[in-house]
C-alpha cells in the first residue's frame, strides 16, 4: 500500500531524535541574517550562536521553456507519488477513451535518478497495464539524455551496462537528445524532433537550494555554498554548511554529494563543533571517495567503487546491505532492523 511505501522511505524525524536533547520545530526558513545572528522560521524569529545549514537541493529546470509548468520533478516523496498518480491516471484515461491507443512516459535525464526511475517504471507499467486490462505493447518508456553517455561521472563501463540493461527492459534510450522546449503534449529536442508524452518526469538536474541569506555568500556555479576545511563559511565561522548544499573551496578535493557524504559531514561536525567552541582546532574534514549502487529494474544493480565494478543480482544484494548501513547510521540498530525488514518485504515482492 501507499502508506507502507511511505513508511519504508520516509523515517519520521521523531524516531531519529528520540531520547536526544533536540527540539524539533516544523517550519520554513524564511531568512538567515548572518550579521544579527538571527533566523526566521515561519513567523518566528530566533537567535543563534552556531548554525548548521543543510537545506539540500531543488530541481534544476535550466530555464527551458515549459519544463517547470508541465514536467514532474523527482526530488521528494510527494514528487514520486505525483509521478505514480500521473502514470495511473494516464492508463485509466487510455482504458476509458477508446481513441487513445498508446501511452508514453518520458524520463528526462540519464543520471542515477533517471536511470533508476526508468527501471522502476518498467515494472510499474507492467502492473498498471495488467490492472487496467491494457496491452503492455502500447505503453512506452523513453529516457532522453542530452549527453552521449548515461551515468555521467560514474564511468564508461557503468554507462554501457546501464544502457544495455535499460534496452533489455524494453526502454527506449535516446542519447544526445537535449530537450529544448516542452508543451502540454510534446517534448521538443534541439534540432526540432518532437516526441509526444503522457507523463514527463524531470530528473535531469538539481541545483542548490537558494538559501535566504540576508548577505550574499560565496557560491559555486551550481549555487552551492563554499566552505572551508571545517565546513564553515569563510566570513561567518559560526555558520556551517553540510550535505548537497555544501561545496569545497577551489583547490580542495571536491564534495561529490550523496547520502553517505552528508552523513559523514554531520558526524564530523558533531565532533568538530565542540572543539571549535572551545577555540581548539579540529582535524579538517576529508571527503571519502564515493561509491555508487544503481538499481535498474528488478533484482539487478550496478556497483561501482574506486576498485570494483560489477552488476547483477549480487550487486543488488550488496545494495540492500548498504541500505541497512544507511538506516543504522540514521536511526540506530534496532530501528534500522525494523525499516530494513519493512523494505525487504516490500521491495522483495516488487523487484
Ligand atoms: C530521486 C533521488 C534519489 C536519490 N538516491 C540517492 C541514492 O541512492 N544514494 C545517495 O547517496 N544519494 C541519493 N540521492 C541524493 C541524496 O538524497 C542527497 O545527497 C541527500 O539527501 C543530501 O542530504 P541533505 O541533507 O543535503 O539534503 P536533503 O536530504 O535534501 O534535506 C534537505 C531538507 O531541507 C528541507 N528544507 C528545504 N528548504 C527548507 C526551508 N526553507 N526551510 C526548512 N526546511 C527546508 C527539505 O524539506 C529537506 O528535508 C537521491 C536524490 C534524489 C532526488
Amino acid at each position: 500500500s501507499i502508506a507502507q511505501l511511505k513508511k519504508s522511505v520516509a523515517i519520521p524525524v521523531g524516531e531519529v531524535i528520540s531520547g536526544k536533547d533536540i527540539k524539533f520545530i516544523k517550519g520554513e526558513i524564511r531568512q538567515i541574517n548572518q550579521m544579527k545572528r538571527k533566523i526566521s522560521v515561519g513567523s518566528r524569529e530566533m537567535d543563534y550562536d552556531y548554525l548548521v545549514v543543510a537545506l539540500g537541493n531543488v530541481a534544476d529546470f535550466y530555464g527551458i521553456e515549459g519544463v517547470e509548468k508541465h514536467a514532474l520533478p523527482l526530488q521528494s516523496l510527494p514528487d514520486a507519488l505525483r509521478v505514480r498518480n500521473a502514470v495511473e491516471f494516464a492508463a485509466q484515461r487510455m482504458r476509458m477513451e477508446p481513441n487513445r491507443r498508446f501511452m508514453r512516459v518520458v524520463v528526462a535525464g540519464g543520471g542515477c535518478s533517471s536511470v533508476e526511475m526508468a527501471g522502476e517504471l518498467k515494472g510499474f507499467l507492467d502492473e498498471v497495464a495488467w490492472k487496467n486490462g491494457l496491452d503492455r505493447e502500447n505503453m512506452e518508456i523513453v529516457l532522453a539524455e542530452a549527453g552521449s553517455n548515461l551515468l555521467a561521472g560514474i564511468g564508461e563501463q557503468a554507462a554501457r551496462e546501464a544502457y544495455f540493461r535499460l534496452k533489455q527492459l524494453g526502454i527506449r534510450v535516446e542519447l544526445s537528445h537535449r530537450i529544448s522546449r516542452v508543451d502540454n503534449n510534446f517534448v521538443e529536442f534541439l534540432g526540432g524532433e518532437k516526441v509526444e508524452y503522457d507523463v514527463l518526469v524531470w530528473a535531469a538536474g538539481a541545483k542548490a537550494f537558494p538559501v535566504p541569506f540576508a548577505h550574499a555568500e560565496l557560491k559555486d556555479k551550481k549555487g552551492r555554498l563554499l566552505v572551508n576545511d571545517f565546513l564553515q563559511l569563510e566570513d561567518f565561522p559560526n555558520i556551517f554548511v553540510i550535505g548537497d548544499l555544501s561545496a569545497a573551496a577551489a583547490g580542495k578535493p571536491p564534495f561529490l554529494g550523496g547520502v553517505e557524504q552528508a552523513l559523514d559531514q554531520a558526524r564530523y561536525l558533531a565532533e568538530a563543533l565542540p572543539q571549535l567552541m572551545r577555540n581548539r582546532r579540529p582535524q579538517p574534514f576529508k571527503p571519502a571517495s564515493r561509491s555508487w549502487i544503481v538499481n535498474i529494474g528488478g533484482k539487478w544493480a550496478i556497483v561501482k567503487t574506486d576498485r570494483l565494478n560489477f552488476t547483477g543480482i549480487f550487486a543488488y544484494i550488496i545494495g540492500r546491505l548498504v541500505r541497512f548501513r544507511y538506516y543504522r547510521r540514521i536511526c540506530g540498530f534496532r530501528r534500522a532492523v525494523k525499516y530494513w525488514l519493512l523494505q525487504q518485504e516490500l521491495y522483495g515482492r516488487n523487484d
